[in-house]
């Protein structure tokens, strides 16, 4: 039996989660384990596995993220302190979950990521 994804889920809404958007698109929920004030999750509600399996056909869903992204971050009064957009890929990055997501995160200084690498 194939694992259960749990992004998969809370869009059938058979996991409750927070969620703070949804549109046509996207799905935006709060992250179950924030590691900051402010810790979201977007999700394209169409189905993509990860950055790596995207192809010219996801254009528009990933400029619409962006778009969404920034939207929230204005929503949530994080547009002018500061946030981070977050992509993972994969083992090395430390995906957990095989569904494509941004997290957006804020609330508080989150230093220099580079540096912190
Ligand atoms: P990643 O490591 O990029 O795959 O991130 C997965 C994120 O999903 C983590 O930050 C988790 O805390 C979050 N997460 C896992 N389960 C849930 C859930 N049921 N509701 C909301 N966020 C979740």
């Amino acid at each position: 039996m194939d694992k259960i994804n749990i992004f998969k889920e809370i869009l059938k809404r058979k996991i409750k989660s927070d969620i703070i958007y949804r549109d046509f698109f996207v799905t935006a929920f709060n992250d179950i384990n924030p590691v900051a004030p402010i810790h979201i999750i977007l999700i394209p509600n169409n189905y993509i596995k990860n950055i790596n399996n995207v192809n010219n056909s996801d254009i528009f869903i990933l400029g619409k993220m962006l778009l969404v992204c920034s939207k929230i971050a204005k929503y949530k009064n994080i547009d002018i302190s500061g946030y981070r957009l977050v992509i993972n890929c994969n083992k090395d990055s430390g995906q957990e979950i095989d569904y494509f997501h941004i997290h957006i995160l804020g609330g508080k200084f989150l230093g220099n990521f580079i540096c912190n690498i």
